[in-house]
């Protein structure tokens, strides 16, 4: 019996991770529930799933989580906070960990889940972005085997499952365009976030939603991919695939390019993630490319307009602590247009704002890149701050 821990249980890779497992009754259950803020949500989400540990963020949920276990008549013991979260992650609780948190707040629970030489299914793909190197020596260091749930990583991850161990030629990142796609710069200036959060082809998170939507998100994808597979950013390629039906490629030295395709739809990646090297049912149907159309397109990006992607390439150029300080400074641009506070095109103002000035930071510690984090924040807070104003 497989345990899992779930943290970012109330999220949409949550429920997607839960919708899996339950398929599954005599190989895994859900062992620990983490959310961030919602007690009524994690609570629920604990009479249907029966864990053994519930884990609140916020220390000031804790009685309620605690009283709210105790009526429902359940054993699941609850916590507060994130080091009690980080040592769940790291004991005898479970044996997978579906890292789902949303942004930097998920690097420490992560970092926990790879020393403790866990079976590490990443969605956070924020903890790659700012400590990626860090985070790829833990796995390695102590055993931990990490499968991306992320889709583009998560096909790159299937197609090099025959050659494990090789570096591809180049990989491709497919991209759905967001729901702005073909849209001019001009005409990104006053759309809103309920325009940027309703993607055409994948149903997430708010913050991940407006990552599509700006390209941001392909661009930490990007950076994403060459930590997982010891890729350099020359040889990464995005390439807009309005289907989102192929989720990525990979070039082989001999000429062979292999791409995984599929619906678009989380649990593939998950089950993956959880039945690997097994193939086990996740409720997502086969592909019927007929039915979804018979046609798959592909064109170069538009940098002009979504500027993000080539901030995003430029930040793993320059190396050392630089994609901490787009990330961070990416969350809290992201944060404030979702608040109302600044415009769309703001973000990438924001970003390279934070990146024009950046001092030459060290980054080889946790400790020296959580300081570019803070300082990253600081420096977009006060420039969303003069734009708001
Ligand atoms: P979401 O907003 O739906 O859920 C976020 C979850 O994180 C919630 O459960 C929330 O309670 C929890 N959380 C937030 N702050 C926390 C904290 N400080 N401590 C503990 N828990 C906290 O987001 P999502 O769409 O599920 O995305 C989660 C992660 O997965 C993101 O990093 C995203 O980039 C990545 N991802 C998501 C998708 C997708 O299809 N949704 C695809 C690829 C990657
Ligand atoms: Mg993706």
């Amino acid at each position: 019996m497989q345990r899992v821990a779930i943290l970012g249980a109330t999220g949409s890779i949550g429920a997607s991770a839960l919708d899996v497992i339950a398929r599954h009754p005599h190989r895994m259950r859900a062992s620990v529930l983490a959310a961030g803020t919602r007690v009524d949500e994690l609570l629920a989400l604990c009479r249907t799933h029966r864990p053994e540990h519930a884990v609140i963020a916020d220390a000031a949920a804790y009685r309620a989580l605690r009283d709210g276990l105790r009526d429902a008549g359940l054993d699941t013991e609850a916590h507060a906070g994130a080091d009690a979260l980080d040592a769940l992650v790291a004991g005898d609780a479970c044996d997978s960990v579906v890292a789902a948190i949303v942004g930097a707040a998920g690097l420490s629970s992560t970092l926990s889940a790879a020393r403790a030489g866990k079976r590490l299914l990443l969605a956070n793909k924020e903890s790659l972005v700012l400590a990626g190197e860090l985070l790829m020596q833990a796995a390695q260091a102590h055993g931990a085997t990490i499968v991306p749930i992320d889709s583009e990583h998560n096909a790159i991850f299937q197609c090099l499952a025959g050659n494990p161990g090789e570096t591809p030629a180049r990989i491709t990142l497919t991209a759905s365009g967001g729901p702005f796609r073909g849209w001019s710069r001009d005409a990104l200036a006053a759309v809103t976030p309920a325009q940027a959060v309703a993607h055409p082809k994948w149903s997430m998170g708010p913050k991940i939603s407006v990552d599509s939507a700006s390209l941001m998100n392909k661009g930490l994808e990007v950076i994403e991919a060459h930590h997982l597979f010891g890729i350099p950013g020359e040889r990464i390629r995005v390439l807009v695939h309005p289907q989102s039906l192929v989720h990525s490629f990979v070039d082989f030295a001999d000429g062979s390019t292999l791409a995984q395709l599929g619906l678009p739809d989380m649990r593939t990646a998950l089950a993956v993630g959880l039945g690997w090297p097994q193939r086990i049912a996740s409720g997502v149907p086969a592909l019927d490319l007929l039915a979804e159309g018979g046609r798959l397109d592909f064109a170069e990006p538009d940098l002009d307009a979504f500027p993000c992607l080539a901030l995003a390439f430029r930040a793993l150029q320059a190396g050392g602590a630089a994609p901490a300080v787009l990330n961070a400074a990416n969350e809290e641009a992201v944060s404030a247009f979702l608040q109302g506070r600044i415009g769309f095109l703001s973000i990438p103002d924001v970003v390279a704002h934070a990146l024009d000035a950046m001092p030459a930071t060290p980054a080889d510690s946790i400790d020296a890149l959580l300081a570019a984090d803070a300082w990253a924040r600081s420096q977009a807070c006060a420039r969303i701050a003069r734009k708001a104003a």
